[in-house]
């Protein structure tokens, strides 16, 4: 039986990973963060399954203790601050949880046992404003936010530790990913939130930023098995994850709202400059050729089956709520 240690269990990727790895008989053990409050949501119904262990990417002798004790086969550092407009309002913690925290657990790979396999959460935000379209592996980086900025770091000191002292580290280039269990404030969610409430009468509007903004979104359940099949190569690597279909937020909109069955979205969508941001990624759609060629990698959901499952689930949610 492998073991699997995954930082950032509680969030959207660890609860898929979690049932993936969970489905392949692993023992997975999560790290987690002391609150007083209850986070654990997403993973509610693994509860049971699952090993915690407490720890922060800010502490680096609580990740050594645990990588010690907990002996994994496999980490996979999911754990972030990962939301693009709280990066330019908190830059300096951005910058120890999503960079600095990389390399501790890094460290304590080394420190402890530089057999175990690591895959780092990258990001395509990486690429900010985009030298090529689609963008791939080799594809220069050029960060728009604290968060990019703080995600090269994270994605060359993975390379650098795997070529500095031979660690079977990945960092795997994943554009944005969706699914039911996104967080609310991330666009994809809140459109579907909002719509779903808009559907039952509980809002009037939504309001949102820049509408032309394009992304390549894909199901996070599909992402999650690559982060696996990273581990499970020859040699570690670095692969983008993609769709390879790109969509603005207004498509998203309406496709969102013509899975509620209204037609006339822009009579609900409110611009708002307080959710324009300082610098934007205007284009991003991704080339996971070597994704598919090596790992044998490939999505399942596409653009609108992804935004039905999202409105449907919204609108489950919040009916079951009113009775
Ligand atoms: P979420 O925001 O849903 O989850 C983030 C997780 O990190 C939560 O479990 C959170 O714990 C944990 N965390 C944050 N700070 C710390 C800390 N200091 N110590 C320990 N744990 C911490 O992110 P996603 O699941 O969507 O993304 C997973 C990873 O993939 C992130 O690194 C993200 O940046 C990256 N990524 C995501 C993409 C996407 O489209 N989803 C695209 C590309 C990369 P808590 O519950 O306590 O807050
Ligand atoms: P990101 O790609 O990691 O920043 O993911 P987000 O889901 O936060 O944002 C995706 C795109 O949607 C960005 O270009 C945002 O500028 C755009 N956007 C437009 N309106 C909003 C909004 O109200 N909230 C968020 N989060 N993004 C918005």
């Amino acid at each position: 039986m492998k073991t699997a240690l995954v930082t950032g269990i509680t969030g959207q990727d660890g609860s898929y990973l979690a049932e993936l790895l969970l489905a392949k008989r692993y023992r997975v053990v999560g790290m987690t963060r002391r609150t007083s409050t209850d986070v654990h949501e997403r993973i509610r119904h693994l509860i049971d399954d699952i090993e915690f262990v407490s720890g922060d990417l800010l502490d680096q002798a609580s990740i050594t203790a645990i990588v010690e004790r907990v002996r994994p086969n496999e980490i996979y550092n999911l754990a972030a601050q990962s939301f693009v407009p709280t990066s330019w309002d908190q830059p300096v913690l951005t910058g120890e949880f999503t960079a600095l925290g990389v390399t501790r657990v890094l460290e304590a790979i080394r420190a402890v046992d530089p057999s175990i396999r690591f895959y780092q959460a990258s990001s395509s935000e990486m690429f900010g404003k985009v030298h090529e379209s689609p963008q791939c592996e080799t594809t220069p980086f050029y960060p728009r936010s604290p968060y990019g900025v703080a995600k090269v770091y994270g994605h060359w000191i993975t390379v650098n530790y795997r070529e500095s002292y031979g660690l079977y580290a990945c960092s795997g280039i994943l554009f944005n990913h969706e699914s039911p269990r996104r967080g609310k404030e991330f666009v994809t969610r809140k459109i579907t939130d909002g719509v779903a409430r808009i559907k039952l009468g509980l809002a009037q509007e939504l309001r949102l930023g820049n509408l032309d903004a394009k992304r390549d979104w894909g199901f996070a359940g599909d992402y999650v098995e690559a982060m696996w099949l990273m581990l499970q190569q020859e040699r570690a690597d670095d692969y983008v994850v993609a769709t390879g279909e790109t969509h603005s937020v207004r498509e998203f909109v309406r496709a969102a709202f013509e899975a509620a069955g209204i037609e006339d979205f822009e009579r609900y969508v409110v611009t708002d400059p307080a959710f324009v941001r300082p610098a934007e990624v205007d284009l991003l759609v991704g080339d996971a050729s070597k994704a598919r060629r090596a790992l044998g990698w490939e999505p399942h959901v596409g653009f609108n089956e992804l935004v039905e499952m999202m409105v449907n689930a919204d609108l489950k949610r919040l009916q079951s709520a009113r009775v």
